[in-house]
């Protein structure tokens, strides 16, 4: 921008990272863009028709940014924006009309009362989720119209609140225009940020995958609560300055029909970002407006007008923005990552007591006792694994561990604490750390954001929570399982061996007191089954305390010192490795009638699922 030639660093790897020199250059060109939409809406002559048309696009796109939040970032659906919505527009209304209040006082009550009914909301329906939140916000939308309609002393009904007052400074329509622009700028930079946030990249967890998020130690619920309450506060907002635009507000503004095209605005701009908030609102508003000289002949305008949305839609599956930004980013150069730490873990020596106490543990599928009564202990340091047949209760008890089950009984100790009664994120906060079967991880996310949010973890011990803190800790553990160059990328240009060392990195980054691995060598091919091994046991030294499932004994007996062997959901055998594989029980578990041969003969090679 400047003109003069960037230095061209020595050493690209040690480079310093650009935040000092990307971030605030963007950030000044977008005030500066800012500032000239300001000036342009505050002196353009426009006539009172476009000057309506741009009233109603800012103070929308407010509310659809709103959605952006709650169903982009955080997936959950909003049936009622146009409700949250109609709460600040009847706040400004009503107070300025008739409590006589100031403009800037009413606005702030109406966006308190819409983050209070957004939390109260979500909070008694999110751990519904899916069709029932959709319900429940529908409800609540045809609630909120039918108070606004019925409660005449209050509201005005259906007559609506004439003459509502626009703030001193601002009462011509030019420069509370300009206000409009103005906030809608402000929050829309608030909202293109949030996802680099802890909150925002805790709602993208949530997303991408609730299950792994809980594990990776975030408040699912407390998360998805304030997505709610976030999306409900910026609807008020919305509404609070279209109350002041047109100075006339009625009922049938803040309709379901309303939230709906609240909805398509977001869906067809692009849910993902605020850019796509304003694009698609804009359209929804622009699109009638030129297609208002087919307003003769009747009907063919709803159709090309409904054509038009469903083309869009059906060709740009992520919206319009979602389709122009990917073609964006391809064009941006990457950055050379900066050189990784070396990994480090600490282990809470303090504690003489067993890092894990199993004491009968027990989880039932109604008739079905997928885990009976097992008990074992996990000690310091060093590879403990749980074997067995397939069906046998091993994941299933790595579940009920991790929290995702509750047990039928039975109590868990980690670092001589009771957990038994602990939500997954709480055991993810004591020093539980977890990767899956079925890899999980967060689709939509680079390898570095998944480890950093495994850095995050709360109670970690040795990560402080600034950014650069993380993501340096972040690339530490990807180093560590040789990832390191490949840090930036997304998840889905990694294979499914490197998927897996990336659910690993995630869960070391939060410097875990236990590691539980849900069979980690499954689906690799036998070069990576080695890598794997390496891997294992590079980690053991460092003195981290691993869990670990597997099929592969060759693997297990390998690497693990102590081994604790399921069948039929109940613990056949537990001890030394070695004295554990020769148990005639273990090797019948594996075997069947079939082990005619000589004590663990068969156990060393790769056993297919029983
Ligand atoms: P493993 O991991 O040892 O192969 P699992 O723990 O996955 O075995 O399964 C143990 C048994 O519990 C199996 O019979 C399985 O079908 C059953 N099971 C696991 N999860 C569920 C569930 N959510 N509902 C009902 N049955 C389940
Ligand atoms: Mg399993």
């Amino acid at each position: 921008m400047t003109g003069s030639p960037r230095p061209v660093a020595a050493d690209p790897v040690s480079a310093p990272r650009s935040p000092a020199r990307g971030f605030p250059l963007g950030t000044l060109a977008y005030a500066a863009l800012v500032a000239v939409a300001v000036f342009l809406a505050a002196t353009t002559p426009f006539s009172g028709y476009v000057l309506n048309i741009l009233m109603q696009a800012a103070t929308y796109a407010i509310a659809v940014i709103g959605l952006t939040v709650v169903l982009g970032l955080c997936g959950q659906i909003n049936l009622a924006q146009a409700a949250f919505f109609g709460i600040g527009a009847y706040a400004v209304g009503l107070g300025t009309v008739d409590l006589g209040i100031s403009f800037w006082l009413c606005l702030p009550i109406g966006l308190v009362l819409a983050l209070i009914l957004g939390a109260v909301l979500g909070a008694s329906t999110l751990r519904l989720g899916g069709h029932y939140l959709a319900m429940v916000t529908i409800s609540f939308q045809q609630i909120l119209t039918l108070i606004m309609i019925n409660w005449i002393p209050v509201t005005h009904g259906p007559d609506g609140v004439p003459n509502i007052k626009r703030p001193g400074l601002f009462t011509d329509g030019q420069s509370y225009l300009a206000l409009c622009v103005l906030v809608l700028a402000a929050v829309a930079y608030a909202v293109w940020r949030m996802p680099k946030t802890r909150l925002g990249r805790a709602m993208r967890a949530v997303r991408d995958n609730e299950l792994a998020a809980g594990v990776t130690g975030i408040d699912i619920y407390r998360t998805k609560v304030m997505a709610f309450a976030i999306g409900a506060l910026l609807a008020g907002l919305g509404g609070g300055l279209f109350a002041g635009s047109f100075t006339y507000i009625s009922p049938d503004q803040f309709s379901f029909a309303e939230s709906v095209v609240f909805l398509t605005m977001a869906l067809l701009g692009g849910v993902g970002s605020p850019v796509g908030a304003v694009i698609g609102t804009g359209l929804l508003i622009l699109i009638p407006e030129w297609l208002r000289f087919l307003k003769e002949i009747p009907g063919l305008y709803l159709a090309i007008y409904g054509l038009a949305v469903i083309l869009i839609v059906v060709f740009m599956p992520e919206g319009i923005w979602g389709f122009l930004g990917d073609q964006v980013k391809r064009l941006r150069p990457r950055k050379a990552a900066p050189r990784a730490q070396d990994l480090t873990l600490t282990q809470d020596a303090a504690t003489a007591a067993p890092v894990l106490e199993v004491e009968g543990l027990s989880k039932h599928f109604g008739g079905l006792k997928a885990v009976d009564e097992v008990s074992f202990t996990v000690t310091r340091g060093g590879i403990h694994a749980l074997i067995g047949p397939n069906g046998s209760g091993k994941t299933t008890t790595l579940n009920v561990l991790s929290g995702l089950y509750t047990p039928t009984g039975g109590r868990l100790r980690l670092n001589g604490r009771d957990i038994t009664r602990f939500a997954p994120h709480q055991r993810a906060g004591s020093g539980l750390g977890r990767t899956f079967q079925n890899i999980r991880l967060f689709r939509s996310m680079s390898a570095l954001e998944n480890v950093v949010i495994g850095a995050e973890r709360p109670g970690n011990g040795i990560v402080a929570h600034d950014r650069a803190s993380l993501e340096a800790r972040a690339r530490a553990a990807l180093a560590f399982v040789g990832l390191e160059a490949r840090a930036d990328e997304p998840i889905s240009s990694f294979s499914y061996g490197h998927q897996r060392l990336v659910e690993i990195a995630r869960a070391l980054a939060g410097n875990p007191v236990l590691l539980l691995l849900d069979e980690p060598a499954a689906g690799l091919n036998s070069s990576e089954k080695v890598a794997l091994t390496a891997l294992l046991r590079r980690m053991a030294a460092k003195g981290l305390t691993i869990l670990i499932i597997d099929h592969d004994m060759t693997l297990v007996s390998d690497v693990a010192s102590h081994i604790t062997v399921l069948n039929f959901g109940r613990r056949i055998a537990d001890g030394v490795t070695a004295t554990v594989l020769r148990e005639p029980a273990v090797i019948e578990a594996y075997l069947g009638q079939e082990s005619t041969e000589g004590p663990g003969a068969g156990l060393k090679t790769d056993l297919a699922p029983a």
